[in-house]
């Protein structure tokens, strides 16, 4: 099965919208105007999570299916003399990954001006420089402004986020696409792609589906909305980094392999009744499912242990290269997450959501 135009442009416009954490709302705004033209309620956090609400015939229970808005990126620290800019990281940012890249920089008036990472030529190297990594906190950010007054005249200033370029492409095969921050737009379209699907029908329970903000730095965003929101269930849709690149088929989290069944991250041990829901899912929609570990951590994490515990369950895929503006998913992964996670929506029931809640008692 292939992508439709329509999931591909999503796909597209959602890497390419910018929003490092605390900054995600040109994000927003994009879900806003698209949960609204699908006639959704709009709930807001204080910190700027939005999300869809759908109400059920019985809104006892209150599903939540959430995503991440925000990107790994940079900030403005220093502005130089010279007009050149350095920067701190927001979120974890692999230094190896960055020298030369074009960036992106928000101006106080919000317009998106372009730049590079400053790279010293091999040959102005010594050979012990050349075998040491450049740090972060000595790359110099390049606007090409010749001072510190041009820079600030053009809008630049400390606080301002920067993120790096990464078009989207679809990869020769037709079966991968390239493109920055999949981590997490792919779960802010698999989210706008399930609303658009279940616009005309009834559930009997309420669902939330939306964006959170401020997950790369250390899942803010989904503390604020679980406790707005308060729900029964929460489904959290993330990208995961995938470890094939090798070729060691016995690695967790293989490209194109399906459904991450997360049954352990340093923020969240799964709950077995629900990893053998999703399992269920997978197997009767006939996707592709493996299982998953992580030292990361997701929202999940911190949803899970709102209140008296929510129960939560990770509904992630994977992707090469991720926290890099150059990550790469397989289409087939997104097939197989949407399917399964409809297939959820439609065996959620009262009965068997009193069977998960007492599980532990
Ligand atoms: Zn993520």
């Amino acid at each position: 099965m292939d992508l439709s135009t329509k999931q591909l442009n999503l796909l597209q416009t959602l890497t390419q919208i910018n929003g490092v954490s605390g900054y995600e709302k040109e994000i927003t705004n994009f879900l806003k105007k698209s949960y609204s033209e699908l006639g959704y309620e709009l709930i807001y956090d204080n910190l700027g999570s939005i999300f869809a609400h759908k109400k059920g015939n019985n809104n006892k229970i209150k599903v939540l299916i959430a995503g991440h808005m925000d990107e790994v990126g940079f900030i403005v620290r220093e502005i130089m003399e010279n007009g050149m800019i350095k920067v701190a990281p927001i979120g974890g940012v692999n230094d190896q990954t960055l020298l030369a890249h074009r960036v992106h920089l928000q101006t106080r008036e919000g317009k998106w001006i372009p730049g590079s990472i400053d790279a010293v030529p091999p040959h102005l190297l010594s050979e012990a420089e050349r075998s040491v990594p450049t740090k972060l906190a000595s790359m110099l950010f390049d606007f090409g402004f010749s001072s510190k007054q041009e820079a600030m005249l053009n809008g630049v200033y400390q606080g301002a986020q920067i993120v790096a370029d990464g078009p989207f492409e679809v990869l020769t095969s037709g079966r991968r696409l390239l493109a920055k921050a999949f981590d997490n737009r792919y779960g802010l379209v698999l989210g706008l792609d399930i609303l658009e699907e279940i616009k005309n029908q009834n559930f009997d329970f309420d669902i939330y589906i939306g964006g959170t903000v401020q997950e790369e730095v250390g899942t803010r965003g989904a503390e604020t909305i679980a406790h707005k929101i308060h729900p029964d269930l929460a489904i959290v849709l993330d990208c995961s980094p995938a470890r094939d690149s090798m070729g060691d088929k016995g690695a967790l989290g293989q490209l194109g392999e399906g459904v991450l069944l997360r049954f352990y991250d340093r923020s969240m041990i799964a709950f077995p009744e629900l990893l053998a829901f999703q399992r269920e899912a997978c197997e009767q929609t006939g996707v592709r499912y493996q299982y998953f570990d992580s030292n990361g951590g997701t929202d999940a994490g911190a949803i899970h242990r709102q209140f008296d515990g929510i129960l939560t369950l990770t509904h992630c895929i994977c992707a090469r290269n991720i926290h890099t503006c150059s990550s790469v998913i397989d289409i087939d992964d997104y097939l197989a997450a949407k399917k399964s996670l409809l297939w959820m929506l439609n065996h959620i029931n009262a009965e068997q959501f009193k069977l998960w809640r007492e599980a532990r008692r």
